[in-house]
Protein backbone atom coordinates (compact mmCIF):
# COMPACT_ATOMS: atom_id res chain seq x y z
CA UNK A 1 0.00 0.00 0.00
CA UNK A 2 1.76 3.58 -0.99
CA UNK A 3 2.47 4.91 2.32
CA UNK A 4 3.47 8.33 3.15
CA UNK A 5 6.83 8.79 1.17
CA UNK A 6 4.38 7.67 -1.80
CA UNK A 7 1.43 9.48 -1.73
CA UNK A 8 3.77 12.48 -1.05
CA UNK A 9 5.54 11.80 -4.13
CA UNK A 10 2.53 11.01 -6.32
CA UNK A 11 1.11 14.69 -5.25
CA UNK A 12 4.61 16.29 -6.56
CA UNK A 13 4.58 14.44 -9.22
CA UNK A 14 0.70 14.49 -10.38
CA UNK A 15 1.07 18.77 -9.26
CA UNK A 16 2.76 20.48 -12.55
CA UNK A 17 0.84 18.00 -14.55
CA UNK A 18 -2.43 19.33 -13.48
CA UNK A 19 -2.22 22.64 -11.88
CA UNK A 20 -4.20 25.58 -13.84
CA UNK A 21 -5.81 22.91 -16.03
CA UNK A 22 -9.58 23.16 -15.99
CA UNK A 23 -11.78 20.32 -16.13
CA UNK A 24 -13.57 19.16 -18.82
CA UNK A 25 -15.53 16.13 -17.36
CA UNK A 26 -14.82 13.06 -14.95
CA UNK A 27 -15.89 10.18 -16.14
CA UNK A 28 -16.77 7.09 -13.54
CA UNK A 29 -16.21 3.93 -14.32
CA UNK A 30 -16.25 2.31 -11.13
CA UNK A 31 -19.20 2.89 -9.02
CA UNK A 32 -17.96 2.45 -5.30
CA UNK A 33 -14.93 3.97 -5.85
CA UNK A 34 -16.77 7.17 -5.30
CA UNK A 35 -17.54 7.28 -1.69
CA UNK A 36 -18.93 10.80 -0.99
CA UNK A 37 -20.38 13.45 -3.41
CA UNK A 38 -22.56 11.42 -5.71
CA UNK A 39 -22.84 11.72 -9.30
CA UNK A 40 -23.78 15.55 -8.81
CA UNK A 41 -20.74 16.81 -6.98
CA UNK A 42 -18.56 14.90 -9.79
CA UNK A 43 -20.68 16.50 -12.19
CA UNK A 44 -20.36 20.08 -10.51
CA UNK A 45 -16.61 19.58 -11.01
CA UNK A 46 -16.74 20.14 -14.58
CA UNK A 47 -15.44 24.14 -15.86
CA UNK A 48 -13.07 24.08 -12.42
CA UNK A 49 -9.58 24.81 -12.21
CA UNK A 50 -6.89 22.47 -10.70
CA UNK A 51 -5.30 24.85 -7.95
CA UNK A 52 -2.85 22.38 -6.35
CA UNK A 53 -2.30 18.99 -5.49
CA UNK A 54 -1.24 18.10 -1.77
CA UNK A 55 -1.02 15.09 0.67
CA UNK A 56 -2.88 14.23 4.42
CA UNK A 57 -1.42 10.99 5.75
CA UNK A 58 -1.82 8.29 2.75
CA UNK A 59 -4.64 10.67 1.29
CA UNK A 60 -4.14 12.58 -1.99
CA UNK A 61 -6.40 15.93 -2.37
CA UNK A 62 -6.43 17.63 -5.50
CA UNK A 63 -7.84 21.43 -4.79
CA UNK A 64 -10.32 23.16 -7.36
CA UNK A 65 -11.85 26.19 -7.91
CA UNK A 66 -14.61 27.06 -6.02
CA UNK A 67 -13.85 25.18 -2.42
CA UNK A 68 -14.02 22.01 -4.38
CA UNK A 69 -11.85 19.22 -3.83
CA UNK A 70 -11.07 15.57 -4.98
CA UNK A 71 -9.63 13.40 -2.06
CA UNK A 72 -8.27 9.82 -3.37
CA UNK A 73 -7.31 7.15 -0.60
CA UNK A 74 -4.87 5.07 -3.26
CA UNK A 75 -5.36 2.08 -0.95
CA UNK A 76 -3.58 -1.27 -2.01
CA UNK A 77 -2.99 -0.44 -5.92
CA UNK A 78 -4.44 2.76 -6.38
CA UNK A 79 -2.45 4.53 -9.57
CA UNK A 80 -2.48 8.10 -11.46
CA UNK A 81 -1.52 7.79 -15.36
CA UNK A 82 -1.48 10.22 -17.80
CA UNK A 83 -2.90 9.23 -21.39
CA UNK A 84 -3.91 10.59 -24.85
CA UNK A 85 -8.16 10.43 -25.03
CA UNK A 86 -7.96 7.59 -27.83
CA UNK A 87 -5.00 5.59 -25.85
CA UNK A 88 -7.27 2.25 -25.34
CA UNK A 89 -7.85 1.89 -21.69
CA UNK A 90 -6.72 -0.62 -19.16
CA UNK A 91 -9.37 -2.89 -18.05
CA UNK A 92 -8.48 -1.42 -14.34
CA UNK A 93 -8.90 1.55 -15.09
CA UNK A 94 -12.05 3.22 -12.56
CA UNK A 95 -11.89 7.09 -13.24
CA UNK A 96 -10.77 9.52 -16.42
CA UNK A 97 -10.31 12.85 -15.67
CA UNK A 98 -10.42 15.30 -18.97
CA UNK A 99 -9.39 18.84 -19.45
CA UNK A 100 -10.26 21.41 -21.43
CA UNK A 101 -7.18 21.93 -23.37
CA UNK A 102 -7.67 18.09 -24.64
CA UNK A 103 -4.09 17.47 -23.92
CA UNK A 104 -3.24 14.32 -22.24
CA UNK A 105 -6.28 13.01 -19.74
CA UNK A 106 -5.87 11.81 -15.76
CA UNK A 107 -7.17 8.10 -15.42
CA UNK A 108 -6.98 6.30 -12.07
CA UNK A 109 -6.55 2.86 -12.36
CA UNK A 110 -7.02 0.25 -8.92
CA UNK A 111 -6.94 -3.35 -9.67
CA UNK A 112 -7.92 -4.44 -5.93
CA UNK A 113 -10.50 -1.31 -6.58
CA UNK A 114 -9.77 -1.08 -2.72
CA UNK A 115 -9.37 2.88 -3.37
CA UNK A 116 -12.04 5.75 -2.87
CA UNK A 117 -12.72 8.99 -3.89
CA UNK A 118 -14.24 11.74 -1.81
CA UNK A 119 -16.19 14.75 -3.64
CA UNK A 120 -15.90 17.26 -1.47
CA UNK A 121 -17.46 21.41 -0.57
CA UNK A 122 -15.33 23.50 1.48
CA UNK A 123 -12.63 22.46 4.30
CA UNK A 124 -12.03 19.24 3.38
CA UNK A 125 -10.13 18.82 6.88
CA UNK A 126 -13.64 19.62 8.49
CA UNK A 127 -15.80 18.22 5.61
CA UNK A 128 -15.43 14.05 5.93
CA UNK A 129 -14.36 12.43 9.06
CA UNK A 130 -11.85 10.29 6.80
CA UNK A 131 -9.61 13.18 6.74
CA UNK A 132 -10.85 14.71 10.12
CA UNK A 133 -10.35 11.95 12.03
CA UNK A 134 -6.17 12.01 11.13
CA UNK A 135 -3.72 11.75 13.75
CA UNK A 136 -1.02 14.57 13.33
CA UNK A 137 1.46 14.65 10.52
CA UNK A 138 4.95 12.32 11.32
CA UNK A 139 6.92 15.50 9.27
CA UNK A 140 5.33 18.06 11.11
CA UNK A 141 5.28 16.96 15.09
CA UNK A 142 6.40 18.11 17.81
CA UNK A 143 8.97 15.62 20.03
CA UNK A 144 6.59 17.20 23.12
CA UNK A 145 3.56 15.83 21.63
CA UNK A 146 5.33 13.12 19.91
CA UNK A 147 6.41 11.99 23.38
CA UNK A 148 3.30 12.90 25.14
CA UNK A 149 0.71 10.47 22.77
CA UNK A 150 3.34 7.99 23.21
CA UNK A 151 3.64 8.13 27.13
CA UNK A 152 0.15 7.53 26.93
CA UNK A 153 -0.62 4.40 24.84
CA UNK A 154 -0.27 1.20 26.69
CA UNK A 155 -0.39 -0.80 22.92
CA UNK A 156 2.44 -1.80 21.03
CA UNK A 157 4.53 0.42 19.82
CA UNK A 158 3.82 -1.04 16.11
CA UNK A 159 0.59 -1.03 16.13
CA UNK A 160 0.60 2.17 17.50
CA UNK A 161 2.69 3.37 14.24
CA UNK A 162 -0.19 1.96 12.06
CA UNK A 163 -2.67 3.57 13.86
CA UNK A 164 -3.79 6.64 11.26
CA UNK A 165 -5.76 8.91 13.82
CA UNK A 166 -2.90 8.51 16.03
CA UNK A 167 -0.31 9.37 13.72
CA UNK A 168 -1.03 9.98 9.60
CA UNK A 169 0.65 8.26 6.46
CA UNK A 170 2.93 5.59 8.29
CA UNK A 171 2.37 1.52 7.35
CA UNK A 172 3.98 -1.46 7.57
CA UNK A 173 6.80 -0.46 5.99
CA UNK A 174 8.16 2.54 7.32
CA UNK A 175 6.98 1.45 11.15
CA UNK A 176 9.47 -1.37 10.57
CA UNK A 177 12.08 0.70 9.07
CA UNK A 178 11.94 3.23 11.56
CA UNK A 179 11.82 0.80 14.39
CA UNK A 180 14.96 -0.68 13.30
CA UNK A 181 16.77 2.63 12.89
CA UNK A 182 15.76 3.12 16.13
CA UNK A 183 16.65 -0.51 17.69
CA UNK A 184 13.30 -0.59 19.41
CA UNK A 185 11.19 -4.42 19.65
CA UNK A 186 7.59 -3.83 17.83
CA UNK A 187 6.43 -5.27 20.08
CA UNK A 188 7.27 -2.90 23.20
CA UNK A 189 4.37 -1.63 24.62
CA UNK A 190 4.40 2.55 23.84
CA UNK A 191 4.10 3.79 27.37
CA UNK A 192 6.98 1.46 28.61
CA UNK A 193 9.79 3.27 26.00
CA UNK A 194 12.13 5.66 28.00
CA UNK A 195 12.73 9.02 27.29
CA UNK A 196 15.78 8.30 25.02
CA UNK A 197 14.10 5.63 23.36
CA UNK A 198 11.26 7.92 22.96
CA UNK A 199 13.90 10.42 21.32
CA UNK A 200 15.41 7.86 18.95
CA UNK A 201 12.01 6.78 17.63
CA UNK A 202 11.24 10.57 16.75
CA UNK A 203 15.02 11.28 14.90
CA UNK A 204 14.21 7.86 13.09
CA UNK A 205 10.80 8.52 11.74
CA UNK A 206 11.65 12.20 10.78
CA UNK A 207 14.99 10.11 9.33
CA UNK A 208 13.44 7.35 7.46
CA UNK A 209 10.48 9.27 5.82
CA UNK A 210 12.48 12.72 4.65
CA UNK A 211 14.88 9.69 2.71
CA UNK A 212 12.22 7.73 1.47
CA UNK A 213 10.28 10.97 0.28
CA UNK A 214 13.98 11.64 -1.27
CA UNK A 215 14.04 8.52 -3.47
CA UNK A 216 11.09 8.53 -4.39
CA UNK A 217 8.92 6.03 -2.07
CA UNK A 218 9.77 2.39 -2.13
CA UNK A 219 8.49 0.61 -5.28
CA UNK A 220 7.73 -3.60 -3.76
CA UNK A 221 4.96 -4.44 -6.44
CA UNK A 222 2.88 -1.77 -8.58
CA UNK A 223 4.02 1.32 -6.80
CA UNK A 224 4.33 4.16 -9.68
CA UNK A 225 4.40 8.30 -9.40
CA UNK A 226 2.50 10.23 -11.87
CA UNK A 227 5.14 10.08 -14.19
CA UNK A 228 4.64 5.77 -14.02
CA UNK A 229 8.60 6.10 -12.59
CA UNK A 230 9.23 3.42 -9.92
CA UNK A 231 10.58 4.58 -6.19
CA UNK A 232 13.95 3.65 -5.24
CA UNK A 233 13.72 3.22 -1.20
CA UNK A 234 13.50 -0.32 -1.36
CA UNK A 235 16.54 -0.77 -1.98
CA UNK A 236 17.28 1.01 1.22
CA UNK A 237 15.04 -1.72 3.26
CA UNK A 238 16.84 -2.98 6.47
CA UNK A 239 14.20 -5.18 7.80
CA UNK A 240 11.47 -5.20 5.94
CA UNK A 241 10.89 -8.16 3.50
CA UNK A 242 14.17 -9.25 4.67
CA UNK A 243 12.68 -12.03 6.74
CA UNK A 244 15.57 -14.46 6.97
CA UNK A 245 18.36 -12.14 5.70
CA UNK A 246 21.35 -10.85 7.98
CA UNK A 247 20.79 -7.97 10.00
CA UNK A 248 22.57 -5.36 7.98
CA UNK A 249 24.56 -4.49 11.37
CA UNK A 250 24.80 -7.44 13.14
CA UNK A 251 24.53 -10.62 11.08
CA UNK A 252 21.85 -12.05 12.87
CA UNK A 253 19.02 -13.35 10.57
CA UNK A 254 16.25 -10.76 10.07
CA UNK A 255 12.52 -12.30 11.78
CA UNK A 256 9.12 -11.79 10.96
CA UNK A 257 6.17 -12.33 13.09
CA UNK A 258 2.61 -11.38 13.33
CA UNK A 259 1.57 -8.36 15.13
CA UNK A 260 -1.96 -7.44 15.44
CA UNK A 261 -2.53 -9.06 11.66
CA UNK A 262 0.67 -7.28 10.24
CA UNK A 263 3.75 -8.96 9.56
CA UNK A 264 6.38 -7.36 11.33
CA UNK A 265 9.92 -7.74 10.49
CA UNK A 266 12.81 -7.34 13.05
CA UNK A 267 16.39 -8.01 14.29
CA UNK A 268 16.10 -9.80 16.94
CA UNK A 269 19.76 -9.08 18.46
CA UNK A 270 19.47 -5.01 17.42
CA UNK A 271 15.80 -4.51 18.80
CA UNK A 272 15.55 -6.62 22.23
CA UNK A 273 12.73 -6.50 24.20
CA UNK A 274 14.17 -5.01 27.17
CA UNK A 275 11.52 -5.78 30.04
CA UNK A 276 11.98 -9.91 29.62
CA UNK A 277 9.99 -11.92 31.66
CA UNK A 278 12.09 -14.02 34.78
CA UNK A 279 11.24 -17.57 34.85
ZN1 LIG B 1 20.91 -6.85 14.04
Amino acid sequence: MPELPEVETIARTLEPAVRRRVIAGIELLYRPLLRRGGRKGLEGMKGRRVLGVNRRGKMLLIACEGGRTLVFHLKMTGQFLFAGATEPRDKHTRLVMRFEDGKNELRFRDVRKFGFLLCLEGDPMAACTELACLGPEPLDIGLAEFAAFIARRTGRIKSLLLNQTVIAGIGNIYADEMLFDARIHPEIPASSLGKKAVERLYDSMKKILTLAIAEKGSTLQDYRDAEGKAGNFQFFHKVYDRKGESCVTCGTPVRMMRIGGRSSHFCPKCQRKRAKRKR
